[in-house]
């Protein structure tokens, strides 16, 4: 049975911008970006799902959101069913933890990994106060590290062992869900396999539950149960991750997937996501994809599609094809224009 352990419900990060002094003598409000726009997200017990998209889309400040490092400026985040407030309590900030991108740049390069360690231990009251250096020494071996690692600066390590530190300080406050922002996207090809791994083993080991953040689709197609595809905002696919890596329904997904680089000669990609994303500080009224969609038709400019079944459990897709023309978006070839499909219920119809 799924049990969510962390969920996102309606959530919105939106951030004023500054705008030029004739705007403000105009009296012009300011402009907005709207980064995650109404999404909601679950992660259940013991399961990892990977958020997906381009850079800009909104995934990696979702996935701060739901840690607690942004106030959200709309809907909830519920650890289990516990509605976490917007200012955490230290006791909810322990139970989602986040692993970042850029290990080197979350540690402090002034404190040894053991000083590291042993403040976050001391500050949450973990462990008492005659088990702190146990717990520490268990903790890089957890994560592969020896134990003079304790002794030795985040500078003196290489990326992959930094990124296990991070992972390590992550562990120390014992949560239940990790947030891994890209964390291999910063790393060697070759050391990416070796952290990879050690996740699934500290997921498996330790009965956490992840949100993988990461633009690398055949990474997450590794590592996740299940998968949402983000686009300017908002999740516009979700599902179990097979389903929509071997039936993607839509054209986004579908287009993501077809530029994914082939290893083998001669195999180039088949296909690529065209032009530039809108901006989130200006956004269309219909479909956010439309400007780029190879299958947009009138309805798109004008109506913002939600999502909606389609097909195998728990897959959505938002996209006005679903439904519109037999076996949706997934059946039309992606240079099909459909400029004459008519607009069925429109909003502004
Ligand atoms: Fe493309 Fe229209 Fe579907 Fe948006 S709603 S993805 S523009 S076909």
């Amino acid at each position: 049975m799924t049990e969510p352990v962390l969920t996102g419900r309606g959530l919105s990060q939106h951030f004023p911008l500054e705008h030029g002094t004739w705007d403000r003598l105009r009296r012009r409000p300011r402009p907005v970006l709207r980064a995650v726009d109404g999404v909601d997200l679950v992660v259940n017990r013991g399961e990892t799902v990977g958020l997906v998209g381009e850079s800009g889309c909104g995934k990696s400040t979702l996935g701060r959101a739901l840690v607690g490092l942004y106030e959200p400026t709309a809907g909830q985040v519920l650890f289990g069913t516990e509605v976490l407030a917007a200012k955490r309590t230290r006791e909810q900030r322990r139970h989602v933890q986040m692993v970042f991108q850029d290990p080197y740049s979350s540690l402090n390069p002034r404190m040894t990994v053991g000083q590291t360690l042993r403040e976050l231990l001391r500050l949450h009251r973990i462990v008492p106060r005659d088990r702190v250096d146990t717990r520490c020494r268990e903790l890089v071996e957890l994560v592969g590290l020896p134990d003079h690692a304790l002794h030795s600066y985040p500078r003196q390590f290489s990326g992959g062992q930094r990124q296990r530190i991070g992972i390590a300080r992550a562990l120390a406050l014992e949560p239940q869900v990790l947030v891994a922002d890209e964390p291999v996207s910063a790393l060697d090809v070759s050391v990416q396999a070796n952290v990879l791994n050690l996740l699934a083993d500290l997921k498996r080991d330790l009965g956490l539950s992840m949100l993988f953040v990461a633009h690398n689709m055949a990474v997450v197609r590794q590592a996740c149960d299940r998968v949402a595809v983000m686009y300017l905002g908002r999740v516009v696919e979700t599902g179990p991750t097979e389903q929509v890596f071997t039936h993607p329904q839509h054209p986004y997904t579908r287009l993501l997937l077809a530029s994914v680089p082939r290893m083998r000669p001669g195999h180039e990609p088949e296909a690529t996501v065209k032009g530039e994303p809108g901006s989130p500080v200006d956004l269309p009224t219909g479909c956010r994809f439309a400007t780029r969609c190879p299958l947009a038709f009138d309805r798109c400019l004008v109506d913002d599609p939600a999502l909606q079944p389609v097909g195998g459990p728990g897959h959505e897709a938002a996209c006005h094809l679903v439904g519109a023309v037999p076996g949706g978006a997934a059946a039309l070839p992606l240079a099909t224009p459909l400029v004459g499909l008519p607009i069925q219920g429109s909003r502004r119809a």
